[in-house]
């Protein structure tokens, strides 16, 4: 069976023995693909002899189907992203990113998904630092909204009531979206009051030119959604990312 090309995103490398490395990548063509490289590593002087996670460029490979694990033929480099180590809210929404690509289990290619996984990326790579912690959020909304799912904000997710500009009410993870005041009063949810929806309407909507202000309380509320609707596992990067993320104490300057 002659090899296929498709573009692909390198989103995490495994050693495999002393010489071979398996790669994960997410390709336009085929979604994501567990990809055998055999004989490359401790060839780092050639250049092409290990790739850095997130990189993107044309992946030529045997695809054998019904199997998990493929043999890479050539991978040519396109956008290196060399630059996504130079803050750790970079590598760290990269990585998160990463994650959540891997870990849905729809198998289809989505070009929708590729194509977001590129500009959250490309994104990522390039933000000021000081809205790192808004453009690693925004990010991982777009992903999930590529992959199908997207928050409910302006309609009560059990009555079906718009929400009035100034309403609080409170955040239904297995619903998917905003309850209203009155079918909140069970207190289930994290309470969302007006600010708080807006902001989270923005990042979804990948408004992320600003700083966020209480970054962690919205990335537990993505990482509760991711929880419910996207992943079967819990995801460590999230974790990670929580970990970079400006406390929600101290307000932004
Ligand atoms: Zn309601």
């Amino acid at each position: 069976m002659p090899p296929i090309t498709t573009s692909a995103v390198l989103l995490r490398t495994y050693d495999y023995s002393e010489t071979s490395r398996i790669y994960r990548f997410y390709t336009e063509r085929h979604g994501l693909l567990g990809v055998m490289a055999k004989g490359i590593r401790g060839r780092s002087a050639k250049g092409s002899a290990s790739l850095a996670t997130f990189v993107t460029g044309h992946l030529t490979v045997y695809v054998k189907p019904e199997r998990d694990l493929h043999t890479m033929k050539d991978f040519e480099v396109v956008n290196g992203r060399g630059r996504m180590g130079t803050h750790m809210l970079r590598f760290g929404g990269a990585s998160a990113v990463g994650e959540v690509v891997s870990a849905h289990t729809d198998r289809e290619p989505n070009s929708e998904l590729f194509e977001t996984l590129e500009r959250t990326l490309d994104r990522l790579e390039s933000a000021p630092p000081d809205v790192l912690a808004a453009v690693s959020l925004s990010s991982l909304w777009q992903v999930v909204g590529a992959l199908g799912f997207s928050p409910e904000l302006g309609v009560c997710v059990l009555c079906g009531t718009a929400l009035d500009h100034e309403e609080v009410g409170r955040f239904d993870f297995p619903a998917g979206g905003m309850r209203c005041a009155a079918c909140a009063a069970d207190g289930a949810g994290p309470r969302i009051g007006p600010q708080a929806r807006r902001t989270l309407g923005g990042l979804v909507d990948g408004r992320d030119d600003g700083p966020v202000t209480f970054a962690r309380r919205h990335l537990s509320i993505l990482s509760d959604f991711i929880a419910y609707h996207v992943a079967s596992r819990p995801l460590k990067s999230l974790q990670f990312l929580g970990d970079l993320l400006p406390p929600d104490e101290v307000e932004p300057s």
